[in-house]
């Protein structure tokens, strides 16, 4: 075991999530693998409610948008409070404010977060957030697809949930990481299982040829043909 891995083993990977609702934590992560993992202290998930620093009695968090227009805006000064408190106990977390505008979120930046200390999520709600926060604290916009979500919780949890799976541990059989889609760059071979034969369907005869050689080889070709018909994209980006 290398020493960043055993080191952090000891120092949970830290999630720490900046949003109006923290009731909606942990929600689905707390069931199967990634539930499993936080029950053992693989990670750590704290939520920072934002209307705890919200202005007056109605702990206002949002205003209208300057120069006129549609719905609210999250205000800078509540957020920056919400941030330095949150910053005060995890300063060296990446900061990340979850976004439509955002780099695509993908498989090798998940990877790359789940090596580090954790993640630090701004979810957004109404219309956004003033881009005076976004500057001054250095946010990294991050976006889950191209579609606008009503908020960025489920977006901060797709988030969590790929790295978490990722860290030392969490999954059983870490070969079979090294074949997932995105790993060698393209989609992920079809997968069959019991039984052999269903509703007149078949498993293709190579898979229970018993040669390793040719399963391998046909895995690769079927992989590869799906992402030439599904995501050409991918394998453009690999030239
Ligand atoms: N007015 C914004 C725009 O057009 O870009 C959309 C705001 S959306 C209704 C409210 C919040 O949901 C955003 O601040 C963001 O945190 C989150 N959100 C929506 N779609 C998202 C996506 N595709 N990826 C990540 N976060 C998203």
């Amino acid at each position: 075991m290398s020493e960043t891995s055993s080191a952090r083993q000891l120092v949970p990977w830290q999630a720490t999530v900046l949003t109006i609702f923290p009731e909606m934590f942990p929600g689905p992560l707390a069931v199967s693998v990634t539930g499993q993992a936080l029950a053992a202290g693989t990670w750590r998930l704290d939520c920072v409610n934002i209307r705890e620093f919200g202005i007056g009695r109605h702990r206002q968090v949002d205003d209208t948008p300057s120069g006129g227009g549609a719905g609210m805006v999250m205000r800078a000064d509540v957020l920056g409070l919400a941030i330095d408190a949150a910053l005060t106990s995890s300063p060296d977390l990446p900061r990340i404010y979850l976004s439509p505008r955002g780099k695509p979120l993908t498989q090798d930046r998940a990877k790359a977060l789940a090596h580090g200390p954790g993640v630090l999520l701004l979810a957004g709600r109404f219309e956004g957030v003033d881009q005076r926060v976004i500057d001054a604290r250095d946010l990294e916009e991050i976006s889950i697809g191209d579609y606008v979500l009503s908020g960025g919780e489920l977006a901060a949890m797709v988030l969590i949930d790929a790295c978490v799976r990722l860290l030392p541990g969490v999954l059983g059989g870490e070969t079979s990481l090294a074949e997932e889609s995105f790993e060698a760059g393209g989609l992920e071979y079809p997968q069959y299982t019991k039984p052999r034969i269903w509703e007149d369907r078949t498993i293709p005869d190579v898979l229970l040829s018993g040669n390793h050689k040719r399963v391998e080889e046909w895995r690769r070709t079927e992989a590869e043909r799906l992402t030439r018909e599904r995501r050409p994209d991918l394998l453009k980006r690999d030239l």
